[in-house]
């Protein structure tokens, strides 16, 4: 059986699919503080699915699961994940992300389950010294957020030498878009997101959309980010446990699709596809933005034989389906 932690968000939601579609057995692990048990719900339609509630801050709910189920493997998705947040209270994500995460390896090792894939980002790079990012970037975090993530790629290193509990970590570019039948979706509160917030501003109430600052050094002034879809990056997952039970090894990938889109060129994507002129208004910069960050995907594609499939017209056309629905569940 799989434990995905945190299988009741948004990429834990659509890699739970893609691993039912490949025949595995899932226990979903989440406190439903920020996952919804909709998304429980909707998975429990498409597969065998088991739910437990609980908080990796403590370490008994996690022993529960492990003395209940036969856990072969993790999917780690479970974290506090708002940069903004993360400056202003970092406590909270140093007690979830990363003492959760010790909670959590300290109950694998217990129950002697020694492989897992773990949801990192490239916000352990920090801002980048050189693009496309590639593995070999320092990672020098500029936030709790990130460094809450990085030190568990530490812890993970130290635990393989001491326990031989192997682990792949995911450093995700950013993710977009949702499940193609809309079964699951990005369901954020507060939705802080790019893709989701331009969709969300043409829809009867919605905000008006805010551009963060034109003045970059960029093309256009707006921010460069590299989009990977949350199909594309679910079947990465897959792929990681694969390698996992193949090689017994730990290894780190970026995750994008080596594309930098401009703020303004994903907006007027989102114009083009959903076919609607979109008020949008240019505000000041967010703390904290990098200037321009895309991957350097090319090891993950050789060693995992991982590809992106999907466009990013792809990911707009679902996020505003998914949408529709959304607004039909609040
Ligand atoms: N952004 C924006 N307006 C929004 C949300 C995001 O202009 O309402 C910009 C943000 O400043 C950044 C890019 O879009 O340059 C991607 O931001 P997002 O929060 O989606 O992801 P991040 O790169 O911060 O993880």
């Amino acid at each position: 059986m799989i434990l995905v932690t945190g299988g009741a968000g948004y990429i834990g939601s659509h890699t739970v699919i893609n691993l039912i579609n490949a025949g595995e057995k899932i226990v979903i692990f989440d406190s439903l503080e920020n996952g919804h048990i909709e998304i429980v719900q909707a998975l429990q339609k498409i597969g065998d699915v088991k739910f437990e509630k609980g908080d990796l801050r403590n370490i008994d709910d996690i022993d529960k699961v492990f003395s209940k189920y036969d856990i072969e493997a993790v999917v780690h998705f479970a974290a506090f994940a708002l940069v903004g947040e993360s400056v202003e209270n970092p406590a909270k994500y140093y007690r979830n992300n990363t003492f959760g995460t010790l909670n959590l390896l300290d109950t694998m090792v217990k129950y002697n389950c020694k492989k897992i894939v773990f949801s990192s980002t490239c916000a352990t790079y920090g801002n980048p010294q050189y693009v496309p990012v590639d593995e070999k970037h320092p990672q020098a975090p500029i936030s709790p957020y990130g460094t809450s993530k990085l030190m568990v790629e530490m812890i993970m290193k130290d635990y393989d030498k001491a326990y031989g509990l192997k682990s792949i970590k995911l450093r995700y570019f950013n993710v977009a878009g949702c499940d193609k039948n809309c079964r699951v979706g990005e369901w954020h509160e507060p939705e802080t997101h790019l893709i989701p917030n331009i969709v969300k501003s043409t829809f009867g109430e919605g905000k008006v959309f805010k551009i963060f600052g034109d003045d970059y050094n960029t093309p256009d002034g707006t921010c460069i980010r590299d989009y990977v879809n949350v199909e594309d990056l679910a079947e990465a997952h897959r792929l990681a446990l694969e390698y996992l039970r193949k090689e017994n090894k730990s290894n780190e990938f970026n995750l994008g699709t080596e594309q930098g889109d401009s703020v303004k060129t994903i907006f007027k994507a989102c114009e083009k596809v959903l076919d609607k002129k979109i008020e949008v208004e240019i505000t000041a910069r967010r703390d904290g933005d990098a200037e321009a960050l895309y991957a350097n995907a090319n090891k993950v594609k050789t060693t995992l034989g991982w590809k992106p499939l999907r466009t990013i017209e792809d990911s707009i056309t679902t996020a505003y389906k998914w949408e529709e629905k959304l607004q039909t569940l609040l």
